[in-house]
């Protein structure tokens, strides 16, 4: 792990260790190999930000039923969210009656979360849940609880392990914290 990293002349400092990445992925796995072992579960990686945790994800989960799908909303810019309303786009097979499984990287107010949900239940899925890698409940607008969180972090700017800063970045295998 880097002592730091500089992007955009902004400094990251060391905060979550691939390791303990790894044993939280590995506990949210088995979380959902408990709750979809029989179905066939449709995976829906948001992109960009949630395409290394949902690699890891699916392959530790073991559900050799599962198919996994790529959606995307709108990007995101800079330090803050927009609060816009984005549009969900890459969705091509039928979600009718299927058991979905979101797949995101991060809920910070959770306006993204609650407007994708709603979008897929219009589709007539069997069940939706919803996987995050990191969830900041303090900056929440929503209310929005997921069903599956990784961590649970304060609302600090964090990067790496597919979270980027205007692109970058998202390769760094740990996950790194803006320094105060
Ligand atoms: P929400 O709609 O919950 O406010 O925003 C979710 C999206 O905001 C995430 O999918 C992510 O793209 C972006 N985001 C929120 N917080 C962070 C952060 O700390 N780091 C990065 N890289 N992106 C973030």
């Amino acid at each position: 792990m880097e002592d730091k990293v500089i992007v955009d002349g902004l400094t990251f400092v060391p905060y979550l260790r691939r390791e303990e990445i790894q044993k939280q992925v590995s506990r949210v796995a088995a979380e959902l190999r408990h709750d979809l072992e029989g179905k066939n579960p449709l995976f829906l990686c948001v992109l960009n930000g949630a395409f290394i945790f949902a690699a890891d994800l699916i392959r530790e989960a073991g559900l050799n039923d599962a198919s996994i799908s790529f959606v995307r909303y709108s990007s995101y810019a800079g330090l803050q969210t927009t609060g816009k309303v984005k549009q969900l786009i890459g969705l091509s097979e039928s979600l009718e009656g299927r058991d979905v499984v979101i797949v995101e990287d991060i809920v910070d107010t959770g306006l993204t979360a609650v407007q994708m949900i709603q979008d897929l239940k219009k589709l007539n899925p069997n069940s939706v849940r919803f996987v995050t890698l990191l969830h900041k409940p303090e900056s929440s607008k929503t209310g929005f609880q997921p069903d599956y969180v990784a961590f649970t972090i304060p609302p600090k700017f964090i990067i790496g392990y597919g979270l980027d800063l205007d692109g970058k970045v998202r390769n760094l295998k740990d996950i790194y914290v803006i320094e105060e």
